[in-house]
């Protein structure tokens, strides 16, 4: 399979030296970025650049595919993450694996028409009694929307009875949930140049999970070189939590169960002091910023300038749609780009540096070298914006920062992932959306009318 884009407008490489090419040719042949120049190669598919700026493919390091089946409920909209997640746990206890294909087939198929590649799933809510494995049928929804995905072996194992948060119907015990993550390795994890899938693991939260799956995970995780993953320093009630619990601060608590360095990242990363700031960075233990959901959940703000300064690891991400409520990148990245310029002003990412996390810092926080840029000999995962459009008039003079500081509002023109053209005029070139939405309403309906 080979693709040629001739004649770009702009091409931001985000490569190390920050490079934007102009007037450039991009030709792709198995899967791979393998020329960049002005010669001419002949291949099966054809793009005309003239006109379009390229960036790397976003990648998002958090979400909760399932929870697109919850957003926009009436009865969550005023609460904050304690009270929102048992009142939502009710609807979730609920899902099956239906759910999980077309709940994943809607996040998925969001996320790559706004320009998104990888996606990372955290999936922790298994039900007892329900048929199938559901990290399988994401992997099933993955392939045929042509995504890259990195997904999770997530876990809850501390219910309300043993003083944790979920119902007693959505926790497993240590052993179902350590042989599903082996069997999971074993079956998806792909560590070569250019892998379309990849596993993680990760226990839900503190509050969610005993300590000792933590540990238990992480010795599995280090065993396969699989990476680990939570949500850590979210709110306050967690921070009282663990408090009360361990009479620990969460990254302490978290340092104690073996869960810190370079092959951990944690989702939001919200309510860390400057000493943990400092362990971070020593330990290059990574963090998935969720501005959004952050907002929504009134959970506060992440201090990525100085996550940024210090050199910690840090990604974006959309999180769970029920937090959010949609899976959108391109929102995300404008998003922090205005929220850090109000908490932070001078001192606040530029909208250059927000890409920036959510292209090659996602990809650092993954674990990929073979993502997050546009260079020879790296994945072929890209997007591709149309500027002669009147709502781009004026914006030329940085295409780096334009996504940030103007922002696109509504798909992108192309996404190209693994070599493969997958949206083309803004549309999803491998699944039939309408159909598909027809379906997934219907699935959605059920889940909720469950609960009624
Ligand atoms: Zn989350």
């Amino acid at each position: 399979m080979s693709l040629f884009i001739k004649n770009i407008k702009a091409l931001v490489t985000c490569d190390s030296n920050d490079t934007v090419l102009e007037h450039v040719n991009l030709f792709i042949e198995d899967g791979l970025i393998k020329y960049l120049g002005t010669e001419v190669f002949e291949a099966e598919e054809f793009i005309d650049g003239k006109d379009m700026i390229v960036y790397p493919g976003l990648i998002n390091t958090h979400h909760h595919l399932y929870q697109t089946f919850t957003r926009n409920l009436p009865q969550v909209q005023n609460m904050e993450l304690f009270d929102w997640l048992i009142t939502l746990y009710e609807i979730w206890k609920g899902i099956t694996p239906e759910v999980i294909r077309y709940s994943s087939l809607v996040g998925m198929g969001e996320l790559m028409k706004n320009g998104c590649t990888t996606c990372f799933d955290h999936h922790y809510v298994f039900p007892a009694g329900t048929k199938g494995n559901l990290i399988d049928v994401q992997f099933e929804a993955a392939k045929e929307l042509g995504i890259r995905m990195h997904a999770s072996r997530g876990s809850m194992s501390l219910s309300k009875k043993d003083g944790g948060l979920p119902p007693d119907s959505v926790v497993q015990t240590i052993d179902e949930i350590l042989d599903d993550s082996e069997r999971l390795i074993k079956k998806y994890h792909n560590k070569d140049h250019n892998s379309m899938t990849q596993i993680a693991l990760a226990p839900c939260s503190p509050f969610s999970v005993t300590g000792e799956l933590m540990k238990e995970s992480a010795v599995l995780a280090r065993k396969y070189g699989v990476r680990l993953h939570t949500h850590l320093a979210e709110t306050k009630d967690e921070e009282n939590f663990t408090l009360s619990q361990f009479n620990m601060r969460p990254l302490d608590y978290m340092e104690s169960l073996g869960w810190i360095g370079e092959d951990v990242w944690f989702a939001h990363g919200i309510h860390f002091n400057d000493e943990e700031l400092k362990v971070l960075a020593k330990t290059k233990t990574g963090v998935a910023h969720c501005p959004i959901s952050n907002m929504k959940l009134s959970s506060g703000i992440a201090r990525i300038p100085e996550m940024i300064e210090l050199d910690i690891p840090v990604g974006l991400a959309v999180d769970g749609s029920a937090s959010n409520d949609g899976s959108n990148l391109l929102e995300e990245i404008r998003t922090a780009y205005l929220l850090h310029r109000l908490q932070s002003s001078r001192n606040a990412p530029s909208g250059y540096d927000i890409l920036k996390l959510a292209t090659n810092g996602s990809a650092r926080v993954l674990g990929r070298n073979d993502l997050g840029s546009i260079e020879v000999g790296k994945a072929a995962d890209l997007f591709m914006i149309r500027t002669n459009r009147l709502e781009f008039v004026g914006t030329q003079y940085d295409p780096k920062s334009v996504l940030a500081t103007v922002g696109v509002k509504g798909p992108v023109d192309y996404t190209v992932i693994n070599g493969k053209i997958v949206v083309k005029d803004k549309e999803l070139v491998n699944i039939d959306e309408e159909a598909i939405s027809a379906k997934a309403n219907e699935v959605v309906d059920k889940l909720i009318k469950r609960n009624c």
